[in-house]
C-alpha cells in the first residue's frame, strides 16, 4: 500500500512534466496535411526574409508565413513577415507579429480580397495556420494563442538557438501553450519541421566558421553573412 502511493506520488510528479515536452514526430500528416506540404510553407517562411528584407541572411532570420489550410489541404498563402524591430524601430516587431499585422491589414483591406470587418478578422484567425521557421518567443507565443490560431507550426528551437549563442527567454512555446487552457480556441502545435533547412539561417551569426545561407558569403572581415549580389 505504501509502495503504491509512493510511486502513484512519483508518477504524478513527474509524468506530465515528461510528456509535457514530448513533440509530434514533424513528418506524420497531422490534420490532413501532409509533410511535402509542411515543408513548402516552411521554406515560404524562409524565402520570407529575401522577399521582405531583400536579403536571404539578415542578422535577424526569423520569418513567417500565415496560410489557410481549411479550404484547401495545400493551403492558401494570406501573408507573410519578417523580423522588423531594426527597420522599424519597434522591439516588439518580430517576424509572427509583424505577420499577424500584416494579415489583419490584408483581411479588413477595404479594397482586397476578404474585406472583412475587424470583428471578422479577429475570428478569421480559427481557420488559419502560423508557420514560422524558429519557434517563437514567449511574446509571440502568446501573440499566437491570443489569435486563437488553428495550428502553430515552428522549425529551428529555442534550444538550438540558445546553443548556437543567441541571447532567449528560456521558456519553450509548449509551456505558453499549456498555460493557456482558459483561452477560448485551442491551437494544434508542432515543431522541428524542416530543420535541416531552417538551422542554418541561425547557426552562422555567433560562429564565424559556420557556412553563410545559400545565396551570401561572408563579409571581408569574416564576422558576418551579405547577400552575394551586394
Ligand atoms: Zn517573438
Amino acid at each position: 500500500m505504501h509502495f503504491s502511493i509512493c510511486l502513484f506520488t512519483l508518477l504524478a510528479g513527474l509524468l506530465p512534466a515528461a510528456l509535457a515536452v514530448v513533440l509530434a514526430d514533424p513528418t506524420l500528416m497531422i490534420n490532413g496535411v501532409t509533410f511535402p506540404t509542411r515543408a513548402h510553407w516552411m521554406r515560404q517562411a524562409n524565402e520570407a526574409l529575401s522577399e521582405i528584407s531583400g536579403s536571404p541572411c539578415p542578422f535577424a532570420a526569423f520569418g513567417t508565413v500565415i496560410v489557410n489550410h481549411t479550404a484547401s489541404d495545400t493551403g492558401e498563402l494570406i501573408c507573410m513577415g519578417v523580423n522588423e524591430n531594426s527597420k522599424t524601430g519597434n522591439p516588439s516587431l518580430h517576424g509572427e507579429m509583424s505577420a499577424i499585422k500584416n494579415c489583419t491589414a490584408i483581411l479588413t483591406d477595404p479594397h482586397g480580397k476578404y474585406r472583412m470587418t475587424a470583428s471578422e478578422a479577429e475570428d478569421a484567425f480559427a481557420d488559419l495556420t502560423l508557420y514560422t521557421n524558429a519557434e517563437s518567443c514567449p511574446m509571440c507565443a502568446s501573440a499566437i494563442r491570443w489569435a486563437g490560431f488553428r495550428e502553430y507550426v515552428y522549425g529551428t528551437s529555442i534550444d538550438t538557438l540558445i546553443q548556437k549563442g543567441w541571447g532567449q527567454i528560456r521558456m519553450p512555446s509548449i509551456q505558453i501553450f499549456e498555460a493557456s487552457f482558459d483561452l477560448p480556441t485551442q491551437s494544434r502545435l508542432m515543431g522541428n519541421i524542416l530543420i535541416n533547412e531552417t538551422d542554418p539561417y541561425f547557426l552562422w551569426q555567433y560562429d564565424p566558421t559556420y557556412p553563410c545561407p545559400h545565396g551570401c558569403s561572408r563579409t571581408s572581415d569574416g564576422t558576418s553573412c551579405e547577400a552575394s549580389f551586394l
